[in-house]
């Protein structure tokens, strides 16, 4: 099924999707552990009272944990969170990831993978909202979205489904589709009880058809 066509009928369905903030990669990558588990607000919140306290990242790296957690708190897991992001800055030969844009994309994902505690999703978050790398984060929303729809097999994990989603996504709409599908996921097709008598994927969705026989 035509990933084209999907993006199409939910962009009639929603408009267009509205692009996020831009931030610098390693920002990106460390805002995207903060949101692990938490809300959007929460996370930015403790990102912020972080940068305050910590405004260079050698200060970050180099804080004495308990300090990182204690400005962690608003977001949640600090105590987790906090030698989590350590971990990553220590492994970082120099703090900066814009160079990862200038690597193949599955050269850039592998490395990005390959730091402590880092998984697909937080490395395509990175490639896709700071670098414009074309590869598809697989948040609840869209892993959930995939499955019902048959976009891939039955049983796929959220991991696996980043490289099969982001293979048959046109590279120039993959964060628009990353957008669209969180919302559609969001209004329609909810985890509960998905609205598809009102859904526009229907026809095109094995659970929606499976409802109609
Ligand atoms: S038809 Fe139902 S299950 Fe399929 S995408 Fe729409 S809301 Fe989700």
């Amino acid at each position: 099924m035509p990933m084209a066509e999907i993006l199409d009928r939910l962009e009639a369905a929603y408009g267009s999707a509205v692009p996020r903030t831009r931030r610098p990669a390693l920002d990106e990558l460390v805002l995207t552990i903060l949101s692990q588990n938490t809300s959007d607000r929460n996370s930015e919140h403790a990102y912020a009272r972080m940068r305050e306290r910590f405004p260079a990242w050698e200060d970050v790296r180099d804080a004495p944990e308990a300090e990182l957690v204690e400005a962690l708190r608003p977001g949640g897991l600090a105590v987790q969170k906090a030698p989590r992001i350590q971990a990553v800055l220590r492994d970082l030969e120099r703090l900066d990831l814009e160079w990862l844009a200038g690597l193949p994309p599955d050269e850039a994902m592998r490395w990005l993978v390959a730091l402590p505690g880092v998984g697909p999703k937080t490395a395509s978050c990175v490639l896709l909202f700071s670098l414009d790398v074309p590869v598809m984060p697989v948040d609840t929303h869209i892993h959930r979205i995939a499955l019902r729809v048959g976009l891939v097999p039955a049983g796929t994990s959220a991991d696996a489904a980043h490289a099969l989603l982001t293979a048959m996504t046109p590279p120039e709409r993959m964060l628009e589709a990353h957008l669209l599908l969180i919302r559609h996921g969001r209004i329609t097709c909810t985890a509960r009880r998905p609205r598809c008598e009102e859904c526009v994927l229907v026809d095109l969705c094995d659970y929606g058809r499976s409802l109609r026989t």
